[in-house]
């Protein structure tokens, strides 16, 4: 059986970030990621925005988005609509190749196509990792392992506390996400100036006004009052990320849940096609050139050492363990689980309570937060990280991801080389000077 020093399961933004992190520190590091390509969702799931804070985005991530800005494959837009915000719009492929370039200039393994399906165990440590891949089944071992799977698919199999969505196991609900090209953005541009529909809603809202009009006439099949639409790929591509529809009552808890969801999101994807044609000047030639995978916004999470809640959030919570710093005040992406008013009323309200952001002050995510109960040589970041449902709609964000991954492969790192591996006991004035270092925790 291969060793290695560092295991990150799952090879999304945080993974990725986790992997590099560790491996800068001088560990063997494998990255094992059961799709064809690195990047989760922002990749598979054809989410090709990452979105930063106007204040916390540094690091890792902010140097990858750099290096794709300086080679034309990424932009910054500063979005006056939603206060505090940047957002980076890339080219999905560029930022595949880029993520392989980056694991082998710091010699990172990697295996994609490869599924974990189970753990062995040692007591309270992890001692390998079960795999399928396309020669058969097979282990790998290693010291710390950083699960960075968007599902904590590896506290699940350890063992660790879990928790699925809210109270009743809803998650917000997912989005079958695609790339349309050939849309005429002066056309779409001019008709969102011409509309003002008094709501104060962001103008992409008009076209959630057209959509039920789409269902009287029977080209969508129910009215989804959310809508987030267009994204487009740069300030001058005819292509763009279509953010439309939202798979209610998704039971991604389970293999038919997921696929379930997966069937009925392709069938809104081809839908909101029909319905941008017809309806939406602008699209009258456009075309969804691909769909990803299902986007999947919130599924399993940690239940760790902490749990950082919406109330550290609003109270800028600083504490001593603090390895990333975010938006305080109450800044928050929760999509609905469920299509009626009530839910959607719900989302907005939190959304739109953005008036608390300070620029010059944030809330902390503790250590503890990446630590699981029982298993001691495992960390968790990502979108699976331990934080309640409403924090975590604001640190899902890729930008977030990154930070919360860099700081997991590093601590990897340090229990590596100082503490036999046990996560927990690490020298965390050691791991924040270096995470200030990389400007993690710095502004
Ligand atoms: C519709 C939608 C719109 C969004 N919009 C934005 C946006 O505009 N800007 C923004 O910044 N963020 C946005 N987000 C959030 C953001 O995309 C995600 O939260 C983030 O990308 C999660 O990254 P991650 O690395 O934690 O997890 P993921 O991206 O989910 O990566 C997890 C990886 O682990 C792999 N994996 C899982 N299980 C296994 C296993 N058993 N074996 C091997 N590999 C495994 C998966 O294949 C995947 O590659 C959006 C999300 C969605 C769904």
């Amino acid at each position: 059986m291969k060793r290695y020093d560092v295991i990150v399961a799952g090879g999304g933004m945080s993974g990725v970030a986790a992997a590099v992190s560790a491996a800068k520190k001088g560990c063997s590091v494998l990255l094992v990621e059961q799709s064809g390509m690195l990047g989760g969702q922002g990749t598979q799931g054809q989410v090709n925005v990452v979105m930063a804070s106007l204040h916390r985005f540094y690091g890792f991530g902010l140097q990858l988005m750099e290096r794709l800005i300086a080679e034309g494959s990424a932009w910054l837009i500063p979005n006056p609509a939603v206060k505090g915000f940047r957002y980076y719009p890339f080219y999905g492929e560029k930022m595949k190749l880029m993520l392989d370039t980056v694991l082998a200039e710091n010699n990172v393994e990697l295996l994609l196509h490869t599924k974990i399906y189970g753990v062995q165990k040692d007591g309270d440590r992890i001692t390998s990792l079960q795999l399928a891949g396309c020669g058969g089944n097979f282990e790998v071992g290693g010291k710390v392992f950083i699960d960075t799977t968007g599902d904590a698919m590896l506290a699940l199999y350890a063992g660790d506390e879990v928790a699925l969505g809210d109270e009743n196991g809803d998650v917000q609900a997912p989005t079958m996400v695609a790339t349309y090209a050939g849309i005429d953005f002066d056309r779409y541009e001019e008709f969102l100036k011409t509309y003002d529909d008094g709501k104060k809603v962001p103008k992409i809202n008009m076209i959630h006004d057209l959509i039920p009009r789409a269902a009287e006439a029977g080209v969508v099949s129910g009215v989804d009052l959310h809508h987030p639409g267009i994204f487009r790929h740069s300030p001058t591509a005819e292509s763009g990320m279509m953010n439309a529809g939202h798979v209610y009552g998704a039971a991604l808890g389970t293999a038919e849940g997921l696929t379930e969801a997966t069937v009925r999101g392709r069938r809104q994807a081809e839908e909101f096609q029909q319905f941008y044609r017809q309806y939406v000047p602008g699209f009258e030639k456009a075309y969804m050139a691909s769909s990803g995978t299902l986007a999947i916004r919130e599924s399993r999470r940690l239940v760790g050492r902490y749990v950082v809640t919406f109330d550290d959030k609003s109270n800028y919570a600083k504490f001593d363990d603090a390895v990333m710093r975010f938006d305080g005040g109450a800044v928050s992406d929760v999509h609905a689980s469920s299509s009626s008013p009530a839910a959607y009323k719900a989302y907005l309200d939190l959304y739109r309570d953005r008036d608390k952001v300070r620029a010059d002050d944030w809330a902390t995510l503790p250590y503890r937060c990446l630590l699981p109960k029982q298993t001691s040589n495992l960390l968790v970041a990502g979108r699976c990280v331990s934080a309640d449902r409403k924090t975590l709609g604001q640190i899902r964000l890729m930008s977030y991801c990154f930070m919360m991954g860099e700081a997991a492969g590093m601590a990897a790192a340090m229990a590596v080389g100082t503490t036999d591996g046990v996560a927990a006991d690490i020298d965390i004035s050691a791991l924040q000077a270096q995470l200030k270092e990389n400007g993690v925790l710095t502004v």
